[in-house]
């Protein structure tokens, strides 16, 4: 992976568009350009990834070389000069963008990234209009065997990147190229279901995904990702806490995400964080403390009320059986600090060490 430790000297000096810049030993270009905001177009990049060097769009110009070198893969030195914008380099990531539309199916209108979908923004920014080869747009069967994604062959780019996120980012390993040529295609060991290789559900491959090649089942036809409000927060599973981004659209949850480079997870989400929020919008959901009337039946209260109830209760109780009658079982959807006020209130109120936590079951 590409992690330069922030600690180690920058004792490289690199220059950019004509730009001095100090770098760290190990830094590749395509960060030393992205720390002073030159922006190099990539596809098959993700900052979770080691280096691939495959789709050839980050291709720079580095004085002295014997021919234009791909910028995520590319180690700085001291003393190199490096121009990323040159017409040369332009007509070249021109021509690696009319390659990839010439059996790329174009369905924008119906395509969950649209809006969201690299391969559009950068045939935007290189005015590319159509394939001087013509068009050929590949016509793979798309499979539906998973709860969760979402799989369009035809839209794959063959970055690689779902490959590898599954392969090196969580140790499992349910994609892989099959065939070879214009018949390439990323699928799982035997054409078996995704669930049955090992898949855990977690959306890496979903979120590393430049395209709309594979995208999330849920929210499929719920809003553009131009028409979400986006919101920064914690996921409300467990203790971990990692950093989720909350998409909503006319009152309704529509997908969470996660940033790369950000929070405890950099852009990673297991499957509850990933998938688990239609709840949120659910009828069933319980938006207020439930008590039981006189007739033994469940009735919706105020917080008032039912804790008044909860404190009547726990005083018989331990007035008539002392605290040993009371068990408590803390949760890793709270913080540490609701679990330490929840085993003092135990210890201290109701008089008794029967304490666990789910985390230990
Ligand atoms: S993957 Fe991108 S370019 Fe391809 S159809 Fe979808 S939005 Fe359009
Ligand atoms: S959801 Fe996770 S485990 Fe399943 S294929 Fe994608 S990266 Fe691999
Ligand atoms: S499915 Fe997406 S991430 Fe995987 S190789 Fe194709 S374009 Fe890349």
């Amino acid at each position: 992976m590409a992690v330069v430790n922030e600690a180690v000297e920058k004792t490289l000096t690199v220059t950019v568009n004509g730009r001095e810049v100090k770098a760290a030993p190990g830094q590749t270009v395509l960060e030393v350009a992205r720390s002073i905001g030159v922006e190099i177009p990539t596809l098959c990049h993700d900052d979770r990834l080691e280096p691939y060097g495959a789709c050839r769009l980050c291709l720079v110009e580095v004085e002295g070389a014997r021919g234009p070198v791909p910028a995520c893969a590319t180690k700085v030195g001291d003393g190199m000069t490096v121009q990323t914008n040159t017409d040369k380099i332009r007509r070249l990531r021109k021509f690696v963008i009319e390659l990839l539309l010439s059996n790329h199916p174009l369905d924008c209108p119906v395509c969950e990234a649209a809006g969201d979908c690299r391969l559009q923004d950068y045939a935007y920014e290189y005015e590319v209009n159509m394939s001087p080869w013509g068009w050929h747009p590949l016509q793979f069967e798309s499979r539906d065997d998973h709860p969760n994604i979402a799989r369009n062959p035809n839209r794959c780019i063959l970055c690689g990147r779902c490959v590898r996120i599954c392969r090196d980012v969580m140790g499992i390993g349910c994609w892989g190229f099959t065939n070879r040529g214009y018949d390439t295609i990323i699928d799982t060991p035997y054409n078996l279901p995704l669930e049955e290789v090992g898949c855990v559900s977690c959306g890496q491959c979903i979120s590393t995904c430049p395209v709309g090649a594979l995208s999330m089942k849920r929210s499929r036809y719920a809003a553009r990702h131009w028409q979400t409000d986006k919101t920064t927060t914690i996921c409300p599973y467990c203790g971990v806490g990692c950093e989720v981004v909350v998409h909503t659209h006319r009152d309704a949850l529509v997908r969470t995400t996660a940033t790369v480079g950000r929070g405890v997870n950099n852009g990673n989400l297991c499957v509850k964080g990933r998938f688990g929020f239609d709840f949120q919008n659910s009828p069933d959901r319980l938006t207020a403390p439930l008590v039981r009337d006189e007739n033994g039946d469940l009735v919706p209260t105020t917080w008032d009320v039912a804790l008044d109830r909860v404190e009547q209760n726990f005083k018989r109780i331990k007035a008539e059986s002392g605290g040993s009658a009371f068990a408590v079982l803390a949760s890793a959807k709270c913080t540490n600090e609701e679990n330490y006020v929840l085993q003092k209130f135990t210890r201290a109120v109701l008089g008794t060490n029967n304490m666990d936590h789910c985390a230990r079951l």
